[in-house]
């Protein structure tokens, strides 16, 4: 099934009875050449580009609930190059191209909207950081553009400009950057891999690995035991926990990160902006919703929910960036878990374990690198070494000192 205009004119006048799933529900098999565990954006797009660039098909995308019902669902959507770090630029920067084809490639509309994104800057020296992270995207093959106080006033006149503590002295505009809709992200990828092959296997979930002599095998599921000489570990928040089901640990802790929605409103706000003083981003769904968030609740859990302290904390920030937003109700909040590695940065490398790999450490940052770590993971489980531009995540990154800090903080960034 073909998604077009004329389809879509098609299926209206006759009472839109043609559309059919979008992926089969298969029985798992007894084996497979290559199992993903975790049908999020990641282990989605990884089986997808198994089977697209690498003609392996004959795979399995093994997830514990429902397609897309992690993070990759939950996130605030915003998609955008990385600001600075050699070894994770490049990288990106290859997410971001992906991104712009995606959907004619997938044939699937996720909505991706790259209405650009405005980092907000409030003092002369975070003005020159801001400098430098633009020069050093525009090096990258990236965009950058600084704006003055004027220059932001013209495209957010209703942010409030001159309060007292912080007033917003421009941002750093990246027009590439945007928005896409989180859960189309993960039915694209499901529906591109399904029709190539891929089994996705809902409501199984991995509980033990098949280990012989050293050498992974398979793994054991709610379903029964499934085969295969090469498995892919995509768990994001749950990387931990199914490391030590492999027998060893992963350099990552999970926290929770939450998002919160209002109710729907006319378009009002028609970027993605984040404030420079305290941790808090915002853009408006195709639905109206404003979408925003902040930071990690900073303690580790495996809860699928957040904490009031946090919330407080996130609605104080917009109230001070933008008044206006204390008139909307806010609708929902919901928590993801996050995989934060020692450096903001992520994994994808071989474990410990020969035919076991492992992509994790998304960090509150993996929406945009969907495309990319799919890519990537499928090229290192496919021929056994990383892909060029993400040589840099190594596991063993942390014993040989070679880092790539995002923030020099370490994982909980509140506590340096
Ligand atoms: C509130 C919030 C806001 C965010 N905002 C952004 C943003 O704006 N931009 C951005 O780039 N990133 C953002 N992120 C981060 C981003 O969503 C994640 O880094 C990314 O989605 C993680 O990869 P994933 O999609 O594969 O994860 P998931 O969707 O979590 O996929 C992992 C899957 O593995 C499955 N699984 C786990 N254990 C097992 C098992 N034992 N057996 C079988 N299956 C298993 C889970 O059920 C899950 O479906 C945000 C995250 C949250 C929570």
């Amino acid at each position: 099934m073909r998604f077009s205009a004329l389809r879509i004119l098609k299926e209206g006048l006759t009472g839109n009875t043609g559309w059919g799933p979008l992926w089969r529900t298969p029985e798992p098999k007894a084996s497979y050449d290559a199992i993903i565990i975790g049908g999020g954006g990641h282990g989605l797009s990884t089986a997808y580009y198994l089977a697209k660039n690498h003609g392996l098909t004959n795979i399995a995308v093994i997830e514990k609930g429902y397609l897309g019902g992690g993070n990759v669902g939950r996130n605030t959507t915003i998609v955008r190059a990385n600001y600075m770090l050699p070894g994770n630029s490049e990288f990106y920067s290859h997410s971001l191209k992906l991104w712009e084809g995606m959907e004619a490639d997938l044939n699937f509309n996720a909505m991706h909207s790259q209405r650009g994104i405005i980092n907000l800057f409030h003092s002369d020296g975070q003005r020159d950081a801001y400098a430098r992270r633009g020069n050093a995207m525009i090096n990258q093959g990236d965009d950058a553009i600084l704006l003055d106080t004027q220059g932001c006033r013209k495209l957010l006149p209703y942010l409030d400009y001159d309060q007292t503590r912080f007033p917003i002295y421009g941002g750093l505009y990246h027009k590439r950057g945007g928005t896409a809709r989180h859960d189309a992200v993960a039915w694209g990828y499901a529906r591109g891999a399904d029709q190539l092959g891929v089994d996705l296997i809902q409501q199984c979930e991995v509980t033990g690995f098949l280990i012989e002599n050293g050498v992974c095998k398979g793994v054991q599921t709610t379903r029964g035991d499934i085969r295969a000489p090469k498995v892919g570990m995509v768990v994001a928040g749950r990387s931990g926990q199914v490391a030590e089901m492999a027998g060893f640990r992963l350099p990552v802790e999970s926290h929770v990160l939450q998002a919160f929605v209002t109710e729907g409103l006319k378009p009002c706000i028609d970027h993605v902006i984040t404030y420079g003083m305290g941790h808090f981003y915002i853009s408006q769904s195709d639905k109206g919703g404003l979408v925003f968030g902040g930071d990690l609740d900073y303690y580790p859990s495996y809860a699928q929910r957040g904490n009031l302290p946090m919330a407080e904390h996130v609605v104080e920030a917009g109230m001070t960036l933008m008044p206006m937003i204390g008139k909307a109700k806010m609708l929902r909040s919901w928590g993801g878990i996050m995989d934060m590695t020692p450096d903001g940065s992520p994994i994808i490398d071989k474990s410990p374990i020969e035919g076991l790999y492992v992509d994790a450490g998304w960090c509150y940052g993996g929406f945009k690198a969907v495309p990319a770590s799919g890519w990537c993971m499928a090229h290192l489980m496919a021929t056994d070494h990383s892909h060029d531009v993400a040589k840099r995540f190594r596991l063993d990154r942390f014993r040989t000192g070679h880092v790539i800090d995002e923030e020099s903080t370490g994982s909980q960034h509140n506590l340096h």
